[in-house]
């Protein structure tokens, strides 16, 4: 078959405007400065950039040049200098910002601490001393391996201070995780802590560093930050305690300059479609990109006590609890364990006991609690929220409404950001003061970014037919290569066709121009000759109301080609019967028509995701084709979900 386009099933058509009332103390307040301003970004992009950069940031030395591209390469500014710990903490100092709270950390026990500014600032001054100390030195690696604490940050911050490139390995990976990245990037220090509290258990990472570290040649220091207090071994001469090095510590410490263009931190891709890719930020433009979206998305206010509910392990955690917020002087809650300790309501009872007004989580976990039922969200008022956001993945327009009426109250504008590891900052979402939002869709590009769908040969499908989504210009967060590894850069994003970033989703834009992402190209499922986007079948059977989450993906057929498999986990309280199955299947007939009605329906107690929760829909594939399991598996949540699922099928 030639023609490669997507055919789209889905039917949602409501639209949110924003109110008065929120568009009137917004930063970006109406559709027309919008546009304005996104014409201006894509059509004199370097005078657009040039100017913000000088706007946003602030500078030691001020650039010559703000793009020097040669595809796939960019260089944005080149020529200026600055340092990132500087706009994230000493810029703050001179006012009243200094004594404001920079974070305020609630423990997975109950602990609270608030760290102001001015002291975020000297812990991390304390920490660039220690690095230094140890004989890091810029463009040195070091990993990070900690729980959701402060000094998560302060570690981040430090080493961005130093120009030592950080690479966080998310606290809930294994110690062949932490091998593989530490070895990749030849890292020579490593940051850990003794554990952290994960749903009432200690989740002990120090012996996973140990065991990591019998085969990472280059590393030569640990430090280890007491967290949790469970006995730990110390290596004679290798590992020292956080509290040791700081507590002899200067508080003083004179940041330096970085060029533009110094390596930032390198971040290891979520692997939901495969190995995990070491994917290299820089300086100044990721800087740029973070701080001005944090600004506009989330429409930050000197009083707003802001939430993203990722783990600094992904890059959600990056862009969006450290270096954007804190750029813009906000104050961030930072929040340790899960999200159902002790009980499922945790999360709403931390919105209620810090007044947060701005939260961002992900659809996957918007899903759990509706799974867990309404009650859990009703105990409390949610009264301090103004604005929402979701990330990770297509969020289906049954949890957007249930975002918008239990979570948001009606009130709050919800921004669904699409962007990836890759792009550093969001690319496609709404400004919330200015864009009507339809649940479901990204909606608009972001400032400079332009998003095309399109097929095969390079042309622009038509309004709401499905293609591949395309970013045609460069952006200045944008990835600069893969780690040690150019060749992969070139093939993975910029080969299939030349000079265009390919992301690797599939997508379609209605008659306004909105963008709706239906799922990663390669899960697209071959229905009867007809090419559908995994994210509106799965959509359709969430619709359900015994419906918890639902994955859908292809299996070899003789006569059909590809049949319909659709695993199904169901809501607390529902029985898995045959009935049910039918029942599904044709839900599935009356929402999107009968072309996509699955062919089998398939019960899970759960489904195989990434730590960062996305489903992984390439392990499922494997198991309906009936196949072994092949491919990367090491960023896997949960093994015994894959044991369950395995089992089921004899
Ligand atoms: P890997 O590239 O290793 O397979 P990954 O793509 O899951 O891992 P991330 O960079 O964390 O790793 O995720 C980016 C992807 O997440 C996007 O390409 C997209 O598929 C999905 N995504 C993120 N936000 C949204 C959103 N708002 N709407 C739809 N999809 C989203
Ligand atoms: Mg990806």
């Amino acid at each position: 078959m030639t023609d490669q386009t997507i055919t789209s099933v889905s039917r949602e058509s409501r639209v949110f405007k924003p109110s008065t009332q929120f568009k009137s103390q917004a930063n970006l307040g109406s559709f027309a400065s919008y546009q304005r301003l996104y014409r201006e970004s894509v059509n004199a992009p370097e005078r657009f950039w040039g100017r913000e950069a000088k706007k946003f940031l602030a500078w030691r030395k001020s650039f010559g040049s703000v793009l020097k591209w040669k595809a796939p390469h960019a260089k944005w500014f080149s020529g200026g200098r600055l340092n990132v710990a500087e706009n994230c903490l000493d810029r703050h100092l001179a006012g009243p910002r200094a004594n404001k709270a920079a974070i305020i950390f609630e423990g997975e026990p109950g602990d609270v601490r608030t760290i102001t500014y001015a002291q975020l600032h000297r812990e991390v001054c304390k920490f660039a001393n220690v690095l230094d100390s140890l004989g890091l030195k810029k463009g040195d690696r070091a990993a990070i391996y900690l729980p959701m604490v402060p000094e998560a940050a302060v570690a981040m911050l430090a080493c961005a201070r130093l120009g030592v490139i950080h690479t966080v390995i998310f606290g809930g990976f294994s110690s062949e995780a932490i091998k593989d990245r530490v070895n990749d990037c030849q890292a020579k220090l490593v940051i850990t802590a003794d554990g952290g509290f994960r749903r009432g258990k200690i989740v002990e990472l120090k012996p996973n560093v140990d065991r990591a570290l019998s085969a990472t040649p280059t590393v030569e220091h640990v430090i280890v930050l007491k967290r949790t207090g469970n006995e730990v071994a110390m290596a004679e001469g290798r590992d020292r305690w956080w509290h040791d090095v700081m507590a002899t510590a200067s508080t003083q410490h004179k940041a330096k300059a970085h060029e533009s263009e110094t390596p930032l931190f390198i971040l290891y891709t979520s692997g939901s479609t495969g190995k995990p890719k070491g994917v290299l930020h820089t300086t100044a433009g990721y800087l740029l990109g973070v701080t001005m979206s944090a600004h506009y998305v989330f429409d930050l206010k000197e009083s707003d006590v802001y939430w993203c509910t990722a783990d600094i392990g992904w890059v959600t955690g990056h862009s969006y609890v450290v270096y954007g917020p804190l750029s813009c002087g906000a104050t961030v809650l930072m929040y340790e364990g899960a999200p159902n300790q002790p009980e499922p309501d945790r999360f709403w009872q931390i919105i209620d006991r810090h007044g947060v007004t701005i939260f961002y989580t992900a659809p996957t976990a918007i899903r759990s609690f509706m799974r867990w039922g309404d009650d859990y969200v009703k105990r409390h008022s949610l009264r301090s929220l103004r604005l929402l956001g979701t990330v990770g993945e297509p969020i289906n327009p049954e949890a957007w409404m249930w975002y918008h009426e239990l979570i948001g109250k009606k009130r709050c504008p919800i921004v669904d950001t699409w962007w990836q590891t890759e792009t550093g900052c969001m690319m496609v979402t709404p400004i919330p003061g200015a864009v009507p939002t339809k649940p479901g869709s990204c909606t608009l590009p972001f400032f400079g970014v332009v998003p095309k769908v399109l097929d095969e040969q390079g042309t622009e499908v038509p309004p709401n037919a499905g293609g591949k989504l395309f970013l045609m210009q460069p952006w200045p967060s944008m990835l600069r290569t893969l780690w040690g590894d150019d060749a992969r850069y070139k093939q993975q994003y910029w080969s299939e066709l030349p000079g265009l970033y390919f992301c690797g989703d599939g997508a379609r834009k209605d008659k306004d121009g909105y963008l709706w992402v239906v799922g990663r190209i390669d899960d697209v499922l071959n229905v009867s000759g007809h090419r559908i986007g995994t994210a509106e079948v799965e959509s359709a059977l969430v619709s359900h109301p015994s419906v918890a989450e639902a994955a859908a993906v292809g299996r070899p057929d003789e006569i059909k080609g590809s049949a319909l498999v659709c695993f199904v986990t169901l809501k607390t309280g529902q029985a898995p019967t045959d009935e049910l199955k039918e029942a599904l299947r044709n839900h599935v007939g009356k929402e999107i028509g009968s072309l996509a009605k699955p062919d089998s329906i398939r019960f899970a107690a759960g489904l195989p995701k990434t730590r960062s929760g996305k489903i992984m829909r390439r392990i499922l594939k494997e198991l309906a084709g009936g196949g072994e399991i092949k491919g990367d598996t090491t960023t896997l949540e949960d093994f015994s979900v894959l044991a369950a699922l395995k089992s089921d099928d004899e």
